[in-house]
């Protein structure tokens, strides 16, 4: 049994309750109940917004080395306490706790360290003149008081995207985390805490998500947005949002072509790990495969072989490779576009439903299709479960055409041993990042990761220097320098 944890808001250096009867948070491993998360208003928003302020005044006062320090000290701290978070995450997440819970926290940690020296080294241009008497230098300046909105997927890792770079940069921030992982939001408020970082840089809220998402995207005080999760919801928080600066990283589908030139083997087995990876919960997940013909029936009957290698189970124990899926919204969408393809005349190989005899129905069991065609759900939609949709192509051109149709495009994959035609696909596949010859979920924290223009995956870039240029602002100084003396 797991501790019943109590989360409440945090506004400025307080632990706040909420006016209305706290959420209750259960497990999806194990239907156990994990919290009762305090429920707020829009009038806390408002509070956390003036404490913020006061915040950044102090955040901005000092260096950057010294904002640094405070990073690298959150930082020990996940990694002092990364079994706990770890094991908190598998929990109310549900991925496994040691081949994935850890590495979040980790790779969590890796992002404070990564902004903490990153801050060190933001250096900008001193620009030429046309003016004898004048000098012109530039300077990045934090732009205030951060909205920051994040999904439940990695629920420690993507708030560290902009909890430590909006540290680092002298930003305050109002975080609304997801209402399905209290636990990880308090876990990485408490690093926050006990690192010593200015009481008001961070502020917690909880409550109902369309409340207080509306509230910190449209209070005229929080000056700009960073928000990770779905396309529906970058669509509402960017027209509330209009005229701040916005990061917004939305939904993909992961498009991923294979050629028959193609490693097969290894092919299918990066396929499948992109497909299987966090039951198929993350953002570049690999939702969308299209074979050439000649191999799609060895490639669907390795990715057989390799849905069976899957050990779906309890996250905590030890040589599970794949837990539940977190809430029932997200196993639902898995069965409505399991019976819609099977309706329009897909096959399911493997899986297709959810696993019996496991202590929730939100286990999902690796699922194998074939016959996906682009009239379904599959093909334009994102999908957020564990499962490799196979859908057939028979040229590079009709591959790319198939490709683009969707509406979504975050991060794309190809799998080739033409380099030429690698190369050809990658520059024409819309989407803002392509993976050759690797599963379209693999990513690297410090790079810059980010939707395709015209798609509905995203506006801006993450990751590393590329998050600090977002969450700063770049200011002209001009400098007279003519001797009047003379
Ligand atoms: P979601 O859009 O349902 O929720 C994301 C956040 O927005 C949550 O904090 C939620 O409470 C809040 N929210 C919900 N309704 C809101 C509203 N009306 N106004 C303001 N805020 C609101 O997404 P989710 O289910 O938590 O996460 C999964 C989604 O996130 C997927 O689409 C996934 O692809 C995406 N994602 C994208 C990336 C990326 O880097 N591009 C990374 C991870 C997840």
């Amino acid at each position: 049994m797991s501790e019943v944890r109590r989360v409440q808001l945090r506004v400025g250096g307080e632990w706040v309750d909420g006016e209305s009867e706290p959420l209750v948070i259960t497990s999806p491993a194990t239907g156990e109940k994990l919290a009762e998360v305090e429920q707020g208003t829009r009038k806390n928003v408002e509070q956390a917004v003036d404490a913020a302020w006061e915040a950044h005044r102090r955040l901005v006062a000092m260096t950057a080395f010294e904002r640094a320090q405070l990073a690298h000290r959150v930082a020990d701290l996940l990694t002092e306490r990364r079994e706990e978070i770890a094991r908190d995450i598998s929990m109310e997440q549900g991925k496994p706790y040691a081949a994935a819970a850890l590495p979040e926290v980790d790779v969590a940690a890796e992002m404070f360290r990564d902004a903490a020296e990153g801050i060190k080294r933001l250096e900008t241009a001193v620009i030429p003149s046309s003016d004898k008497a004048k000098r012109i230098m530039t300077i990045r300046q934090a732009r205030g008081v951060y909205g920051i909105i994040t999904p439940w997927n990695f629920p420690v890792a993507i708030p560290s995207e902009y909890l430590s770079a909006g540290l680092a940069t002298g930003n305050a921030m109002v975080w609304k985390p997801s209402e399905w992982t209290p636990v990880s939001s308090w876990h990485l408020l408490n690093c926050f805490l006990h690192a010593d970082v200015p009481e008001g840089t961070l502020n917690l809220m909880l409550g109902d998500p369309a409340e207080m998402g509306d509230e910190v995207a449209g209070n005229p005080g929080i000056v700009a947005i960073g928000l990770t999760g779905s396309s529906r919801t970058g669509q509402i928080v960017a027209q509330r949002a209009a005229g701040k600066p916005m990061l917004l990283e939305l939904g993909g589908n992961g498009p991923t072509i294979i050629f028959d030139d193609a490693d097969l083997d290894h092919a299918t087995r990066q396929t499948a790990l992109g497909s299987f990876e966090n039951a198929g919960q993350i953002c570049d997940s690999t939702e969308r495969i299209l074979a050439q013909e000649s191999v799609a029936d060895e490639l669907v009957a390795g990715l057989v072989e390799e849905a069976k290698q899957v050990r779906l189970g309890n996250p905590l124990e030890e040589g599970t490779t794949m837990g539940p899926l977190t809430n029932e919204p997200t196993a639902a969408g898995m069965d409505r576009h399991v019976r819609e393809a099977a309706a329009k005349g897909a096959r399911v190989v493997f899986g297709g439903d959810r696993a019996e005899g496991l202590p929730t129905p939100l286990y999902y069991q690796p699922t194998v299709i074939e016959g996906v065609t682009p009239d379904m759900g599959f093909h334009s939609e994102e999908t957020f479960g564990p499962v490799a949709p196979v859908g057939v192509f028979s040229s590079e051109e009709e591959a790319l055409r198939l490709a683009n149709a969707a509406p979504l495009g975050l991060v794309g994959s190809v799998f080739t041993s033409d380099m030429g035609r690698a190369i050809r696909v990658a520059e024409q596949l819309e989407t803002g990042v392509v993976n050759i010859n690797e599963t379209s979920a693999y990513w690297q924290p410090h790079t810059p990761f980010g939707g395709f223009s015209g798609k509905q995956s995203g506006i801006g870039r993450i990751g590393g220097r590329y998050t600090l240029e977002e969450m700063t602002q770049l200011k002209l100084i001009t400098i007279d320098v003519e001797d009047r003396s003379r």
